[in-house]
């Protein structure tokens, strides 16, 4: 018998926990228009809305979101709207603003970040829109394809392609985003640590002592078999339920979501924590056990999962 043969009780509860989740929209979206922290002028559905999601995702490596978005929110400040055609504008200037920003000496590509706001620019004076251009595109992984090769540092030498396929990710989320129209059968999910630990709590992972894949194709395939088994109409739905799974609330996982795409052989192949085998939470200090998935289901008492989850709250 397989894993889904055996675990069918076990998939429909998980498929409960995913309902869930459906009035829930992704953290970064609080930042836009209509959400709790408005920083910028637009709703995230707007063609410049969207073009920040691109900004945004474009610099999401080894970076809170929340440090990420004030950078951003700093430069807007600065530049306005002018803020969309930085490719036009003086580099040193833009470098000269950025070197103001002194608490970022610790992220890795801060020196590259003015170099990847300027790619990000030339990418709108190329495609216009987004929204329409992905659109016309109608290929999520060609959409990938496209990113990766004409935007700097946004994954061309990494297996995973985390940070376009997060985007991509996002604009499934946005109001009215039409998301079956871009998203192919073979669109593939980027992985988070959340989405690992629920693997090895409630998927296929559970009590293995090694994963089954080789490679970081190899993993990002067998979690978007998972995925779409779960949600074989609308695989995205299964992101974000599965990427709040036991993540420290606020925003604050230690690591950002998304592993820096030059180290990718290394986490590609391996698990986001150590400790296998074991729980789950080994590395997850007790302060912060203050989970995402709970608060966004109400607690852990409308959870689904709650008789066989380590993290749920003793009550
Ligand atoms: S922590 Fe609570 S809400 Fe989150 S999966 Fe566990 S039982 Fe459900």
């Amino acid at each position: 018998m397989t894993w889904v043969e055996r675990n069918r009780e076990q998939i429909e509860k998980i498929r409960i926990y995913l309902a869930g989740f459906r009035e829930a929209k992704p953290p970064v979206f609080d930042w836009f228009q209509g959400g709790k922290d408005p920083l910028f002028p637009y709703a995230p559905e707007s063609d410049r809305g969207t073009a920040l999601l691109l900004c945004f995702c474009a610099l999401y490596q080894g970076i809170q979101a929340e440090k990420l978005i004030r950078v951003l929110a700093y430069l807007f400040k600065e530049y306005g709207n002018d803020f969309f055609r930085l490719s036009k504008l003086p580099f040193d200037d833009l470098q000269a603003r950025m070197d103001r920003l002194t608490d970022l000496r610790n992220w890795e590509i801060a020196p590259k970040a003015p170099g990847i706001l300027r790619s990000v620019s030339d990418f709108f004076f190329k495609h216009g829109r987004l929204g329409p251009w992905v659109m016309a595109q109608a290929d999520g992984e060609e959409t990938v394809r496209v990113l990766c090769e004409e935007i700097f540092m946004m994954g061309k030498t990494s297996a995973l392609k985390s940070k376009p396929r997060y985007f991509l990710w996002l604009l499934t989320q946005l109001p009215g985003g039409e998301p079956s129209r871009f998203w192919t059968s073979h669109t593939l999910l980027p992985i988070t640590p959340g989405h690992l630990r629920f693997l090895r709590e409630f998927g296929p992972l559970k009590g293995r002592k090694h994963s089954p894949w080789v490679t970081p194709e190899e993993k990002l395939a067998y979690c978007n078999r998972f995925y779409r088994m779960l949600a074989p109409e609308n695989p995205w739905s299964v992101y974000a339920p599965l990427d709040a799974y036991l993540k420290p609330n606020g925003f604050t996982e230690r690591r950002p979501s998304h592993p820096d795409p030059s180290t990718l052989s290394k986490a590609g192949t391996g698990f986001p924590f150590s400790g296998l085998p074991g729980s789950v939470l080994d590395a997850v200090q007790e302060s912060e056990r203050k989970w995402l998935c709970r608060d966004i289901l109400g607690g852990c008492l409308q959870c689904p999962l709650a008789p066989d989850c380590p993290g749920r709250e003793e009550l």
